[in-house]
């Protein structure tokens, strides 16, 4: 369940759940060390009057004067937190006591029967006795006399006073925490987007890089933390990407021979160019051209010589080429040239120029070696309203062979039968 949640609200639990178990753990410190340190002053408190009390009651007692007893006492009602207090005799006989006003026979009874339960389980010592319990705070004080205990004065206390304190302790921490709580969610929304905007830029990013395909896209971080080298990474990891991509598209496109179209790549376009032309109502001119007898260069100088006059001819091709024909090597020494809006006589007329070139120039191979080589071209030109591909190619190539039939070193005119 939580994990469905999003990381924004992920993070304001997070930093909500800190707080509010920080403020319980320091209120609950702070609500205890209250508690021990109010009750351990109440009972110094109580101790003090036990010991006040008892030097008092020494004669009272060791001349049985209870009225006198009971004088000494009545003062204590002026603390209201004093449940009752009484006086034993060295055999445990009760000799006077005193109860808070308004207190019944009954509550008076259970008091002093706690007192003794609670008292009585501890034994007498000499210096006195303190106890506290969660409602009750008890001190049994000696009465000496001579330097001889004759009786114990016993006090009961009730912690209401404590209670109080500490309830209204709890209301005042409660209004803090959920202060402190309110004001934390506030800043915890400015705060969460210092670590959400990083990982929302790079899904924004990764996002748009696979939606569109576009490796282009570069996440921007102003900052010095790990999120940007994480950002760093991903830019990184998206330029390789992209130079990859290059690289392959590059490969699958190319004749790595020469550098120029593949046969592949060289169809591909001549699809696009011939619904241009249709769209346009232009003609599309189609030369096919072979090197004539290549393979005695091969044969004759080897084959690296052979690829050397291979790309010098790919080189002059493209030099004579305008911006959006297409030249491309479909094959061994096989080379297409598609000419843009070109029609019978433009084609004819660049093909006718290309034979002239290399019928009339020399192709420089290694140290100052020169060989001569001259094409055969098949061509053909027309508005491909109907036209495939494959009709142009086929065109083309017929008349390529009639140009090596008539005795190479030719340009011939082909047509779609
Ligand atoms: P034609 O005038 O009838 O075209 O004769 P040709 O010798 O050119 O024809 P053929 O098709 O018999 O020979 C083509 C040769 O081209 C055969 C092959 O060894 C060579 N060849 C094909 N690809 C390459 C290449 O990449 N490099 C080199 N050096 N030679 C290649
Ligand atoms: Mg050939
Ligand atoms: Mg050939």
């Amino acid at each position: 369940m939580f994990n469905k949640l999003s990381i924004r609200f992920k993070l304001v639990v997070l930093l909500g759940a800190s707080a509010a178990i920080a403020l319980l753990i320091s209120s609950a410190l702070t609500l205890y060390s209250t508690y021990v340190t109010e009750k351990a002053e109440a009972l110094r408190g109580l101790k003090q009057l036990g010991e006040v009390s008892s030097e008092n009651l020494r004669a009272a007692l060791a001349f049985r004067d209870a009225g006198s007893a009971q004088r000494i006492l009545s003062p204590l009602h002026a603390n209201p937190q004093i449940v009752a207090a009484f006086i034993e005799d060295e055999e445990g006989q009760a000799f006077s006591c005193y109860f808070a006003p308004g207190l019944s026979e009954e509550k008076c009874e259970q008091t002093r029967q706690a007192a003794r339960a609670t008292l009585g389980a501890v034994q007498k010592r000499n210096n006195g006795v303190e106890l506290a319990t969660f409602r009750h705070l008890y001190v049994m004080q000696p009465i000496m006399f001579e330097g001889t205990p004759i009786g114990t004065l016993s006090i009961v206390s009730d912690t209401s006073a404590i209670r109080v304190k500490l309830t209204r302790y709890i209301k005042s921490q409660l209004m803090i925490s959920v202060g402190t709580m309110v004001i934390l969610i506030l800043i915890s929304i400015p705060l969460e987007e210092l670590f959400t905007r990083p990982i929302f830029a790079l899904l924004t990013a990764m996002r748009e890089v696979s939606r569109t395909k576009n490796y282009a896209v570069n996440v921007q971080l102003t900052r010095q933390d790990e999120f940007m080298d994480l950002c760093q990474g991903f830019n990184t990891m998206l330029a390789e990407i992209r130079e990859r991509d290059e690289k392959l598209s590059t490969l699958a496109t190319t004749d790595a021979l020469t550098g120029l179209a593949n046969r592949r790549h060289a169809l591909e376009k001549m699809e696009e160019m011939l619904a241009r032309a249709r769209r346009k109502h232009e003609p599309l001119g189609v030369i096919m051209l072979d090197v004539d007898f290549f393979k005695h260069i091969n044969d004759t100088l080897g084959h690296p010589v052979g690829d050397t006059v291979l790309r010098e001819i790919a080189r002059a091709l493209s030099g004579s080429a305008r911006e959006y024909d297409l030249v491309a090597r479909i094959g061994g020494e096989e080379f297409l040239i598609l000419c843009d809006n070109a029609d019978q006589e433009t084609t004819r007329a660049v093909a006718e120029r290309i034979r002239a070139r290399f019928e009339d120039s020399v192709i420089d191979y290694g140290d100052a070696q020169q060989v001569r080589v001259t094409v055969s071209l098949g061509v053909c030109s027309e508005v491909p309203y109907e036209l495939t591909v494959e009709q142009l190619l086929k065109a083309a190539d017929a008349a390529l062979y009639q140009a090596k039939e008539s005795g190479r070193n030719r340009v011939e005119m082909g047509r779609v039968l």
